[in-house]
């Protein structure tokens, strides 16, 4: 069976809550032996650290503040440097749980700049997470496959090379 990391999930989301021990034991049972548990903003760090807590050997932790904000009802906008002002004192106090910082990236969706500066907003909280621990920005293993016209498993084979060069502290929790 090929071994997976999976690189980025928001195992701490809500929707999570009632049925995240059958949901890692079946990503167990198709070979995933750890997870990259990122964020959307500060709402998501306290569930991430007790995920760590419960799952130290599965569930690795990531805060980051994502380009894209969750509002109430359903909608969405821009993250601000405000939001910021709240995520990196955490990402500071905990750096040394952190596995990457994440996720962050840019979104320029025109639903998601709907003011002006938006795209600038997006570039400087990317710039003010740039730390020493890997930026978590997600890709999919088959897209890369596709592109590449290679088979999935040697993809697959050749990213968790790569993520336990980028990710070092997965080796020490991984067996
Ligand atoms: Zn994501």
């Amino acid at each position: 069976m090929p071994k997976f990391i999976d690189s980025h999930a928001h195992l701490g989301d809500s929707e999570f809550v009632k049925d995240l021990p059958e949901v890692i034991e079946r990503a167990k049972h198709v070979g995933v032996r750890g997870v990259l548990v990122v964020a959307i903003g500060p709402a998501d760090f306290e569930r991430i650290l007790n995920l760590h807590q419960i799952y130290p050997d599965f569930c690795w932790p990531c805060f980051g503040v994502h380009p894209v904000q969750n509002l109430p009802k359903g909608e969405s906008r821009s993250v601000t440097d405000e939001d910021l002002e709240e995520s990196l004192p955490w990402i500071h106090e905990h750096h040394d749980k952190l596995f990457a910082i994440g996720e962050v990236g840019l979104d320029f969706t025109p639903r998601f700049c709907t003011v002006d500066d938006a795209k600038d907003r997006q570039r400087s909280a990317l710039r003010k997470q740039q730390r020493n621990e890997p930026s978590n920005i997600h890709i999919s293993c088959e897209y890369i496959a596709k592109i590449k016209k290679m088979d999935l498993d040697t993809v697959a084979n050749i990213i968790w090379e790569n993520t336990l060069k980028l990710f070092p502290k997965i080796r020490h929790v991984v067996k």
